[in-house]
């Protein structure tokens, strides 16, 4: 099993400086993973590439921009479980050879990567990381050898040739058919950008304008941060080729079931993003409202907890009438608690990250908001939080399900045996966590919630979403 990875692409072409642009962006999906950062950019002659452990200004400095010039790169920000928190696996991938280059990069979890890396290895083909990706990066390698791509043996041929170009574009779609799982993928040569979702589409992916070309991103916020304009979602399954002749979809064969993943709604997404027609943020207050009329409970103050569960919570105020409140600060300085690497360091991170306003609380029967209890130790130290800045009662309320079952399609769950809601009972966790009641919002409650965010005209927006974490069935 590769890693699980939340991830940020980007993927530029016909910009000025695609990688200065690649930066921007990355920049604004910062939020999707901590761990590694990188763009590789071309002029048309080679793939240069710069990535690096850390925060996107960390790892880029005014001087790789000087090496990194063209207008075509794709970029990624990763997150990664502890285990996976090396440079190897830090994207995007690069693959070069006589005839030119591919840069991939990739987010999503792949479920036949173990069969996959078994038949490429006894096909001879060998690996530098244990990514998944890589993989998908080696299958489209081999694709494109297998379709007359001949590696290294014809000297200046590149990839700006047509008939090469042809050859990549159907060895991308031959890959493409036979990796199974999550995947939003921006993949580059020296003369093109190729953009992927998976046939579920269960990793968001969207494409704008931007200068004289265009922009694929995992998030609708990256395309704003760049000025570009946004154009549409990438549909599950389709695959956008932007070369010179302009812009060309390639749609799948089978018609796709769209399973965007519903966590994106809860947690991931940045609020200013809209995903498959629904804003992040409407999505947020509209489950604070359901969770309103399904657990509401007399109080004087309702509060959220930042920065994700802010929207359910002026959700929540809005429909119940019982006053918003700020009553939680968060540090905007350190990342998210899950990147401590030990349960005792994640437990305490809590306290840096997080603070009461005292003068919000002092006396007041509060409610408190979250979108999500994974482990439960936010909650419990969050509780504690509260009553020790004089809360008279507190009452939590989770503007999602009981988190009961893993993620393998790339949200970063624990295993099941860490997670509260698996092993514990709705009474057992309020006890665990200290709070005079607990509620969850019911999983029909949040396909309301997401329903009713439904662009009218459209419609698009209804077919479905992937619940696994809460439901345990997956769509791949
Ligand atoms: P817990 O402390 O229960 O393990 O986690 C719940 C908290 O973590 C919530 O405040 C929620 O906003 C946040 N959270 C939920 N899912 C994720 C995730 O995949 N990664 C990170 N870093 N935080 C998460
Ligand atoms: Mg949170």
């Amino acid at each position: 099993m590769g890693f699980r990875d939340e991830c940020g692409v980007v993927g530029i072409y016909g910009a000025v400086n695609a990688a200065a642009l690649s930066y921007f962006a990355l920049t604004s999906l910062q939020h999707r993973g901590q761990e590694s950062a990188g763009i590789a950019a071309t002029d048309g002659e080679t793939i240069k590439l710069h990535k690096g452990i850390g925060l996107v200004s960390d790892v880029f400095k005014q001087g790789h921009f000087e090496k990194l010039s063209g207008s075509i790169a794709v970029g990624h920000v990763r997150y990664a479980t502890a285990g996976g928190r090396t440079i190897e696996n830090a994207q995007p991938f690069v693959n070069s050879f006589k005839m030119g280059s591919i840069a991939l990069a990739h987010n999503g979890q792949l479920v036949n990567y173990e069969e996959l890396h078994a038949m490429l290895e006894d096909g001879g083909s060998t690996f530098s990381s244990s990514s998944d990706t890589e993989v998908i990066l080696k299958l489209i390698v081999r694709k494109f050898i297998e379709n007359g791509g001949k590696l290294g043996s014809c000297g200046k041929e590149n990839f700006s040739k047509t008939e090469n170009q042809k050859r990549f574009v159907d060895a991308v779609v031959q890959a493409v058919r036979m990796i199974k799982g999550s995947f939003a993928l921006c993949i580059m040569t020296e003369s093109m950008l190729i953009g992927v979702r998976d046939p579920n589409g269960i990793r968001p992916l969207c494409l704008g304008k931007v200068e004289s070309g265009y922009i694929l991103t995992s998030e609708s916020c990256a395309i704003d941060s760049v000025n570009g304009q946004f154009l549409r979602d990438v549909e599950p399954g389709e695959i956008v080729v932007i070369n010179r002749g302009g812009l060309r979809s390639i749609q799948p064969e089978e018609k796709p079931e769209k399973q965007t993943c519903i966590f994106e709604y809860v947690y991931f997404a940045r609020p200013d993003s809209v995903i498959d027609g629904i804003s992040v943020q409407e999505a947020r207050y509209r489950m604070g409202e359901v969770l309103a009329e399904e657990s509401s409970v007399n109080a004087d103050v309702v509060i959220g907890v930042p920065d994700s569960g802010l929207g359910a919570a002026q959700g929540y105020a809005r429909a119940s009438g019982i006053p918003y409140g700020m009553g939680i600060i968060k540090n905007k300085y350190i990342g998210r608690t899950f990147i401590a690497p030990t349960q005792k360091e994640r437990e305490n991170m809590v306290f840096v990250k997080l603070n009461a306003i005292r003068s919000d609380l002092e006396g007041k029967r509060v409610i408190v908001i979250d979108d999500s209890i994974v482990r439960g130790t936010t909650s419990r130290r969050l509780v504690q939080i509260l009553r020790r800045a004089g809360a008279k009662e507190v009452h939590f309320r989770v503007s999602s399900p009981p988190v009961k079952f893993p993620c393998y399609l790339g949200i970063d769950t624990p295993s099941k045996n860490e997670l509260i809601s698996s092993t514990h009972e709705l009474e057992e966790i309020r006890k665990e966590i200290g709070a005079d009641s607990l509620a969850f919002i019911s999983l029909e409650g949040m396909i309301k919630a997401l329903r009713s965010c439904c662009p009218a005209e459209t419609g698009r927006c209804l077919e479905g979403w992937c619940k696994g974490c809460f439901s345990g069935e997956y769509p791949v």
